[in-house]
């Protein structure tokens, strides 16, 4: 049975000594007020955080993944043994309204903490995780938009647990394009509306842990105009409350069925069928796909999160079973057996050192981009705010593809270290294959990720959220580009992020030559999104280890955790962060080689594509 033992470490030297958190939120009136911003007791949540992830959550991942959900035929649906209890036991210890606004219950702390939390839950068991990740991200997109009754009747129950969220975008023929979508609203006069249509996909849409599921629910009001102008946001409830906010009349929407797939089989995927289902309208009439990236784009970089921690915790088992496994001899010996642990072979060392290399920067991405949410959120001067939530935008599209990309690749490279073992179901490798694998797809796909990069994100903004980051990688560089220590991966870093800028040029004038341009575009954004994520990488393992060594040469390394950074950021820069020079040249190639003869490669042809 796999294990599990969170990075409380690493994470307090991301949140420390790499970003000065403690610092940085006492900048910050809200946590300071709330006496939220304290390192010192940020740091024993995060001890207690851990202590019940992996006590109570960790344990049920492999039976989770085994029993499934199972719906009955009024429509209910039973989730895996434990995970009722284990989630009451979140609720009762509060960690539902962790960061959540003290308004409505929650306790107030930072982003920062949480992050560091759900990052621990993802590697614990993914698939139970999602259920209360995804009453966040509607307590998220309620907070933000919805009206002050809705949010007093609503948001104290979410933030204590009691009430789930979801969220309903996807229907059978419309996922990546939701302009498309058919579902219907029609006002019935009385400040409510009838919900009617039929939702695929929908993650913990329907389950037996809270007392009421509340849908946020994406839907077209009669007479609004086509495509996503007229697209609207809708609450719609399980159960209606009554005046006194208990769950009351049951709504018209139910679980018609439950999805079987390739993993995370502990959280129910459902389809929902709405049939004229009361609902109420969340912010502005035809301004749901706004409302609703709110959601999404927690909900974003809460699949990152996945991506990490599935990574992690696949790794620290593959760590654990080469240290163990026996097999073939090595020169010099290491073992007096007839075989050698595995872990001194190269290939194998290359393995694990890709799953910490990508583990450990995903995680000071995630904590990067947690602070900066809280700085967002809180900080008083409206320049600074307006910087982080540049940041954010920027970022979220890489934290999302890049980390659930590399989560995947490690969780297989981690499979690999087992050999024949990791195929097989009770080492638990295979699961964390098979629970990384939908990183990739939900909360649109990573290709679809890299088309907000580059499409959204730089080149219609003109490139002005990539110039910010720009001049910080910029600073950074000079700062240090004689560094006897990290010159050198400075010096590359430099070059990559130049050949970014470059890059990103050359794209930005194609991209103007009409529906060719777009298809430029279109047959750059996955690598560049890489490269990208590669350029942010680099700037964090530079940093990660510039800071490392002063450690080492204060002779503050008493158990060798700095050394461990600066040999992994020696790996990162010599073995994964060249992958630029490969991506560089196939971004140069743009469209012209997937513009293939459409009938003689694919046997399918179309007179508006007349390529050859
Ligand atoms: C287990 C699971 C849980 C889910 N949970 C939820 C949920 O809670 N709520 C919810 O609303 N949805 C949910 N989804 C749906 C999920 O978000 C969609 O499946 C996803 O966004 C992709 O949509 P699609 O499946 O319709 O694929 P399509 O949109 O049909 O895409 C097919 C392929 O075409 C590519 N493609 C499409 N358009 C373009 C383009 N313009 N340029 C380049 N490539 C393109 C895509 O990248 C993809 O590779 C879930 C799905 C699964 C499998």
């Amino acid at each position: 049975m796999p294990s599990y033992k969170a990075p409380l470490r690493d994470m307090k030297f991301v949140m420390q000594e790499v970003l000065g958190a403690g610092e940085q939120l006492a900048a910050l009136p809200f946590y300071k007020d709330n006496e939220t911003a304290d390192f010192d007791l940020l740091s024993q949540v995060l001890d207690e955080a851990a202590r019940f992830v992996e006590t109570e959550i960790q344990p049920l991942n492999q039976t989770g993944d085994k029993e499934g959900c199972v719906r009955d035929e009024q429509g209910n649906v039973k989730t895996p043994t434990g995970f009722k209890a284990a989630y009451k036991k979140f609720c009762d210890a509060g960690w539902t309204a962790l960061d959540s606004d003290p308004e409505y219950g929650g306790q107030g702390m930072p982003h920062l903490i949480s992050i560091a939390m759900n990052e621990m839950i993802c590697s614990a068991n993914v698939a139970w995780g999602m259920y209360p990740g995804l009453s966040h991200g509607a307590y998220a997109a309620l907070q933000a938009v919805g009206s002050d009754e809705l949010k007093k009747l609503y948001l104290p129950h979410i933030v204590d647990g009691s009430w789930s969220g979801t969220m309903c975008l996807t229907e059978p023929h419309a996922g990546t394009d939701l302009g498309i979508i058919r579902t219907k609203a029609a006002d019935n006069g009385d400040g409510t509306y009838s919900i009617s249509g039929t939702k695929i996909f929908i993650s913990a849409g329907e389950h037996d842990l809270t007392e009421n599921i509340v849908h946020l629910v994406l839907a077209r009001l009669e007479g609004s105009p086509s495509g996503t102008k007229g697209i609207s946001l809708f609450l719609v409830p399980k159960f209606i409350p009554d005046a006194s906010g208990k769950p009351g009349e049951r709504n018209g929407v139910v679980c018609g069925s439950l999805e079987h797939k390739m993993g995370i089989h502990g959280n129910a995927t459902a389809v929902l069928n709405f049939d004229g289902a009361k609902g109420w309208l969340v912010g502005e009439i035809n301004k749901g796909m706004n409302h609703m990236f709110i959601m999404m784009n927690a909900a974003r970089l809460g699949t990152g999160l996945q991506g990490l921690g599935i990574g992690e915790v696949a790794y620290q088992n593959a760590l654990a079973y080469a240290k163990d496994r026996l097999q073939m001899r090595h020169e010099p010996r290491v073992s007096g057996e007839e075989a050698d642990p595995i872990i001194v072979h190269p290939d194998v060392r290359r393995m694990l050192l890709t799953g910490k290399a990508y583990s450990e920067a995903g995680r000071a991405l995630a904590l990067w981009l947690a602070l900066s949410l809280d700085t967002e959120a809180h900080h008083p001067d409206e320049a600074k705010r307006k910087e982080a939530g540049d940041l954010v935008a920027l970022l979220t599209p890489i934290a999302k593809a890049f980390m659930t990309d590399n989560g995947f690749n490690v969780a297989v490279q981690s499979q690999q270290v087992f050999g024949g073992h990791g195929y097989i179901a009770e080492w638990g490798m295979e699961q964390f294959v098979r629970d990384a694998r939908i990183g990739q797809i939900y909360e649109g796909t990573n290709g679809i990720q890299a088309l907000d990069l580059l499409g959204r994100k730089v080149l219609m903004d003109g490139g002005k959220k990539l110039q910010n980051l720009a001049g910080t990688l910029q600073a950074f560089a000079e700062e240090n580009e004689g560094d006897e220590h990290i010159g050198d991966y400075v010096g590359q870093l430099g070059k990559a992020a130049q050949q970014l800028g470059s890059l990103t040029m050359v794209i930005g004038q194609k991209a103007m030559q009409g529906a060719e341009g777009a298809d430029e575009v279109n047959a750059a954004a996955v690598d560049y999104l890489r490269f990208f994520g590669h350029v942010v990488y680099g700037y964090l393992w530079a940093r990660m280890a510039k800071i490392a060594q002063e450690k080492i040469d204060a002779g503050q390394d008493k158990d060798g955790f700095y050394l461990a950074k600066v040999q992994t950021a020696r790996f990162y820069f010599a073995k994964l962060f060249p992958e630029t020079k490969a991506l560089a040249a196939t971004i140069k190639a743009g469209n012209e080689a997937l513009a293939v003869d459409n009938k003689a490669v694919f046997g399918w042809e179309h007179a508006a594509l007349a390529h050859a």
